[in-house]
C-alpha cells in the first residue's frame, strides 16, 4: 500500500481520507507495508515546504508508514524505463508544439493529441516530448475493488505524454515504475485519478513486455469524491480541505481520523464514533461507496465535541496548552499566541476551569475566549457593553446591587453568588438571566462564557469586585 501525494499544495482532507484507508488495509495484512512516496518530479510545480506539510501531517494524523521515500530518488529507474520502452516501439518522439496541436484540431471530435508525429519517425532532440502510442480501438477495462468493471474506450485516449522533452519522466511513467519497483500490490487513492489507470494499465503491460518482466498488476480501489454542501467537489478556492486547518483549530485526531473513515464506509451497527481497532477490525475496501461523500463540516465538529467530552480532565488540560499556555509549549497552531503573558497565567487555576468549559466547547480554539478573563482584563467589546449594559436601563442598578451584594458575602462561593443574585433580581423584577447579563458583561467582557457564579468564585472577590466597579464609571 501507498500514499504518493505530489507536493503541490496543502495537505487536503481527501489525501488523509487516502492515507488513512491504505494505512487500515496495511494494518489488516500480517504482511502488510504502508509506505509514504512523495511524488516530487514536477519541479514548476512542488516545493519544499508542502513536502514537509505532507510529513507534518502524517505525524500528526499518527499513521505510521515506511520511508518517507521521494519518486525524484527513483530517477534512473523512470530512465531506463523510457529507454526500454522506446526501444519496444512503445513510445515515440513528437516536437509538436502545444500550437500545433491546436490548430490542428479542427473539428475533430477525439480529444487531445492527434498522433501526428506517431509514424514520423523522429530522433531525440531538445524539442523532443516522448508519447505513448495508445491503441486507437477498443476499450480497456479498469477493475476496481470499489466501482467495479470500469470500461473505457481507448479512442477516448491520446497519445500521452510520458517524458518532456528534458528527457525527463512525467507523472504517469514515473508512478508506474515506482509502484512496480516498491512492490505495490493496491493502488487506493481518490477517484480523480480513475482517468489514469487506464493509462497506468497500459503502461505496466508495456513495461512488462519491454522488460521481459511479469510483474503483476496492482489492484485498484478509488474512493469517492468528497463533496460539500451543494454537492459539488471540494475546491481549494471554497471549501477548508487543508488539514493543518483542523488541527489548528483544535480537532482531536482521533475525532479526525473516526470521521475521515466515514467518508465513504461506515462501521456495523448504528455508532458512527468508534474506536479506530474497531474500524481496522471491520474496513473491507469492497463495502467502500462509489457515491460521493460529504464532507460534513458541522457533523466533523459535532464528533469531535463528543471526543473531547470523553478526555480526562487532565487530558483535555494538556490538549488545551498551547491555546493557553503562553510558556513553551511543543507546538502551537500557526499564528496565534495566547493574548496573555507568561505572568499572567496560571496552570493550577486553568486546571480548575476545566470542568467549566470542557463541556461546552467543541474544538479547542474556543477554550481562549472561554478564559482569557482569568488570565487577563476583561476584552473590550464595546458592542458586548452597549447590548448588556448602555442599551439596559436596569443595568447599573443591577451593577450596583451586585457590587454591595458581593462584597458583603461572607462565603464568595458559587451557591452563595448564585442566591445573592437570584435576590437582587428578585428585587427588581428581573430573571436570574437578566440579572446575570449586566454582570457576566462587566466582569467577562462578553456576552457568553462559562458559568457565571463558578467564574466568579474562582476569579475571587477583589477582581469581580475591581471589574464591576470599573464597569459602572464606564457606564455612567
Ligand atoms: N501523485 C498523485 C497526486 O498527488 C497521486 C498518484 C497516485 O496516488 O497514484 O495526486
Amino acid at each position: 500500500m501507498r500514499l504518493a501525494p505530489s507536493p503541490t499544495g496543502y495537505f487536503h482532507v481527501g489525501t488523509a481520507r487516502t492515507a488513512l484507508f491504505n494505512w487500515i488495509l496495511a494494518k489488516q495484512d500480517p504482511e502488510g507495508v504502508f509506505i509514504l512516496r512523495v511524488e516530487d518530479t514536477d519541479p514548476e510545480r512542488n516545493r519544499e515546504e508542502w513536502v514537509q506539510a505532507i510529513y507534518a501531517a502524517m505525524a500528526w494524523l499518527g499513521l505510521d508508514y515506511t520511508g518517507p521515500f521521494r519518486q525524484s530518488e527513483n530517477a534512473p529507474a523512470h530512465a531506463a524505463a523510457l529507454e526500454a520502452l522506446v526501444a519496444a516501439g512503445a513510445l515515440y518522439y513528437c516536437d509538436c508544439t502545444p500550437a500545433e496541436v491546436e490548430a490542428r484540431k479542427g473539428a475533430r471530435a477525439t480529444p487531445g493529441y492527434d498522433g501526428y508525429c506517431r509514424d514520423r519517425g523522429l530522433a531525440r532532440n531538445e524539442r523532443t516530448a516522448l508519447r505513448f502510442r495508445t491503441p486507437d480501438e477498443g476499450t480497456i477495462v479498469v477493475p476496481d475493488l470499489v466501482r467495479g468493471e470500469v470500461v473505457f474506450s481507448l479512442s477516448a485516449i491520446d497519445d500521452f505524454v510520458v517524458a518532456r522533452s528534458t528527457g525527463e519522466a512525467l507523472y504517469a511513467l514515473a508512478n508506474v515504475v515506482d509502484d512496480r519497483d516498491d512492490a505495490i500490490t493496491h493502488v487506493v487513492r481518490g477517484e480523480e485519478h480513475l482517468a489514469n489507470a487506464p493509462k497506468q494499465m497500459m503502461l505496466w503491460s508495456a513495461l512488462n513486455a519491454a522488460t521481459g518482466l511479469e510483474v503483476s498488476l496492482p489492484v485498484f480501489a478509488h474512493l469517492p469524491l468528497l463533496v460539500n454542501e451543494q454537492r459539488k467537489k471540494l475546491s481549494k478556492r471554497r471549501d477548508p480541505v487543508a488539514l493543518e486547518m483542523y488541527r489548528d483549530q483544535g480537532y482531536l485526531v482521533a475525532a479526525v481520523l473516526n470521521y475521515l473513515a466515514l467518508l465513504g464506509w461506515s462501521p456495523r451497527g448504528d455508532d458512527e464514533i468508534v474506536e479506530m481497532d474497531t474500524i481496522v477490525e471491520q474496513f473491507r475496501l469492497e463495502d467502500v461507496s462509489h457515491s460521493p461523500a460529504f464532507f460534513d463540516v458541522k457533523k466533523l465538529t459535532a464528533f469531535n465535541g463528543t471526543y473531547i467530552r470523553a478526555l480526562s480532565p487532565e487530558a483535555f488540560a494538556a490538549l488545551c496548552r498551547p491555546w493557553v499556555d503562553p510558556g513553551e509549549v511543543a507546538w502551537r497552531p500557526a499564528g496565534y499566541r495566547p493574548a496573555w503573558g507568561v505572568e499572567d497565567f496560571d496552570p493550577d487555576l486553568f486546571a480548575r476551569l476545566v470542568p467549566l468549559i470542557q463541556e461546552r466547547v467543541a474544538r479547542l480554539d474556543e477554550v481562549p475566549v472561554m478564559v482569557d478573563f482569568f488570565f487577563g482584563e476583561p476584552a473590550h467589546d464595546e458592542a458586548a457593553f452597549a447590548k448588556a449594559i448602555t442599551s439596559d436601563p436596569a443595568a447599573p442598578g443591577v451593577l450596583a446591587a451586585a457590587l454591595e451584594a458581593y462584597g458583603a458575602l461572607g462565603d464568595f462561593g458559587a451557591e452563595a453568588l448564585h442566591a445573592a443574585t437570584l435576590a437582587l433580581g428578585e428585587a427588581r423584577g428581573l430573571s436570574l438571566r437578566k440579572a446575570q447579563a449586566p454582570i457576566r458583561c462587566a466582569v467577562t467582557g462578553r456576552l457568553v462564557g462559562p458559568p457565571l457564579f463558578e467564574s466568579l468564585a474562582l476569579l475571587g472577590r477583589e477582581r469581580t469586585l475591581a471589574r464591576l466597579r470599573a464597569a459602572l464609571e464606564h457606564a455612567a
